[in-house]
């Protein structure tokens, strides 16, 4: 897929204000720092469509980015951040709970690992509630360049061995770096194809 137009739409706290379109929905989520804004500015091809968190958890919002006038991409806030206070934390994870529970349009959730991470109990406490509400997900593994390619190999092995003590089947993934530019033709094939469906 050539990306054509990549135009931020709104930002906002509550799902029942989001864009109305009945277009595809993509949502990002994972662990801050994760490397999701670089992601989306690498796919999109844009410098700063997804602002970097210089402060990580800061920015607990649901953005609407329209993709070619044909998708949505939604980047949702960072989970994990230990600095954000507990109260807090709990108001972030019930707006975007109802997020994932509401929204019609959600096609598919990328949940984005560190390549060089072992499963996290948050990352797996969160797939287990996608798979609990049926919500379609693929895994994306960032910063792939961090890692030699055998160390890479590895440890997505090792990942997705470990995985299998919690869920019976993998769900797709894709491997990614920000800085190289990895992934980014298979992860947009990926999109245009479930678009087309
Ligand atoms: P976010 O908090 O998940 O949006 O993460 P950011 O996109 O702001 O990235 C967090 C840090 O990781 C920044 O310092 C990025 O430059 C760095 N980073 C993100 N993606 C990559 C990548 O693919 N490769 C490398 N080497 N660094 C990355």
């Amino acid at each position: 897929m050539k990306i054509t137009s990549a135009e931020f739409v709104m930002s906002n706290s509550n799902v029942t204000k989001a864009p109305k379109d009945r277009i595809p929905e993509y949502a990002f989520i994972g662990r801050s720092n994760v490397g999701k804004s670089s992601l989306i500015n690498m796919l999109m091809e844009r410098k700063d469509l997804a602002k970097t968190s210089g402060k990580p958890g800061k920015t607990q919002l649901i953005n609407h980015f329209k993709i070619n006038d044909e998708w949505f991409l939604v980047d949702l806030p960072g989970y994990g951040y230990a600095q954000v206070s507990k109260k807090k934390r709990q108001i972030f994870q019930f707006f975007i709970e109802n997020y994932f529970k509401e929204r019609e349009q959600l096609v598919c959730t990328f949940v984005l690992i560190d390549s060089r991470h072992d499963p996290q109990k948050i990352d797996l406490e969160f797939m287990q509630f996608l798979g609990e509400n049926q919500i379609p997900f693929c895994i994306v593994f960032t910063k792939a360049d961090k890692l030699g390619s055998s160390k890479l190999n590895k440890q997505i092995t090792t990942y997705k061995k470990k995985l299998l003590n919690y869920w019976e089947e993998l769900p797709m993934s894709f491997v990614t770096s920000s800085s190289t530019g990895m992934g980014r033709d298979e992860f947009l094939n990926f999109i245009e194809q479930v678009n087309e469906d």
